[in-house]
């Protein structure tokens, strides 16, 4: 009996060491390695929540891992990236992702999945029919803006981008290199760190607000004369205070939802399609995966009759800005 049970605590703990060198020598899996695509600021989804994870495992602080690259999520990429003998511009493209992975324990990650897509340009039209539509792409600048200006302009569409200016630095030389001399592509204020001003004082609603206005009109040399508050939020302050600045609030008609289908192209057009009417202003976002989606968006639009214009250069062309419906918080 007594044998019998040593033997049986014998087999259990012969089977736990097995166990756990099995565990051990198992190649760990690389969460890193899964998630490919390119971020940066305004970045949304399950990448970035990973990406997060990623980070506050090492010790870092990234904000919470809610799949919104934010403002702590930028200085958490920025250190990691200086930490590592990496160039720390923000942008998480394969070497950032190779150097997350191997610092988790994980391995290096394959590489040339997040290239570029080829282009597919619309036909640009040059005699607009009288429906006309207005671009609009949220949480910019990013290290693909360049590229959705020159997609933009190869389709010779015009666009309206808001932008934060807590990555201000993505406004590089190819940016505006690319923005100085045109007036097609308007640059709005989105505040400095794409905050929910429904939640703040009114000293710190003219900071997000004025300051991100002082700093796109030094960047654009360009007076800013449109406003969009984060997810569609804002009180009497947020109104006032944009008013007082000579700034008029711009909300939407149709929100593609393009930061959370990606690359999930039929949905976005479906959106577009149910809802498009004259005059709609139209909101997207400054990510990879709708500027990769961009041309075909521009034809379907096309293709039901609809031409582009844009927000006036002034505000004493007209009132095409007034503030249109709150839309729910878009996280
Ligand atoms: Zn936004």
């Amino acid at each position: 009996m007594r044998r019998a049970r040593r033997q049986r605590v014998w087999w259990c703990v012969v089977a736990a060491i097995f166990w756990l060198a099995c565990w051990a020598g198992a190649p760990r899996p690389a969460r890193a390695a899964e998630a490919q695509p390119l971020l940066g600021p305004g970045s949304h989804g399950e990448a970035v929540t990973i990406l997060q994870q990623e980070l506050a495992q090492m010790g870092d602080d990234p904000g919470p891992a809610d799949g919104w690259f934010g403002p702590a999520t930028l200085r958490a990429v920025l250190r990691f990236q200086a930490s590592h003998g990496l160039v720390a511009d923000g942008w998480v493209g394969p070497r950032t992702w190779a150097a997350l992975a191997q610092a988790a324990g994980g391995g290096i990650p394959d590489d040339g999945t997040s290239g570029f897509a080829g282009e597919d340009t619309g036909d640009p039209n040059q005699d607009p029919p009288a429906k006309r539509v207005i671009l609009t792409f949220d949480d910019g600048p990013s290290p693909w803006t360049a590229r959705l200006v020159d997609t933009l302009r190869e389709a010779n569409v015009p666009a309206v981008f808001f932008w934060n200016t807590y990555h201000i630095q993505f406004a590089n030389d190819a940016v505006m290199q690319r923005l100085r001399g045109h007036d097609d592509i308007l640059i709005g204020d989105h505040t400095v760190d794409h905050a929910d001003l429904i939640h703040l004082s009114r000293d710190a609603q003219s900071h997000e607000i004025l300051d991100a206005k002082r700093t796109l009109e030094r960047v654009t040399g360009q007076p800013v004369l449109y406003f969009r508050p984060p997810y569609g939020d804002f009180n009497a302050t947020t109104r006032k205070i944009a008013q007082d600045a000579g700034m008029q609030m711009v909300m939407w008609d149709v929100d593609t939802l393009d930061w959370k289908y990606g690359r999930d192209e039929a949905p976005i057009l479906r959106i577009i399609q149910r809802e498009v009417r004259p005059g709609a202003i139209i909101l997207m976002h400054d990510h990879l995966s709708t500027i990769d989606e961009l041309p075909d968006i521009i034809r379907t639009l096309r293709n039901l009759g609809y031409g582009f214009t844009n927000l006036p250069q002034s505000p004493s062309d007209g009132g095409a800005a007034s503030p249109r419906r709150a839309e729910p918080r878009v996280r």
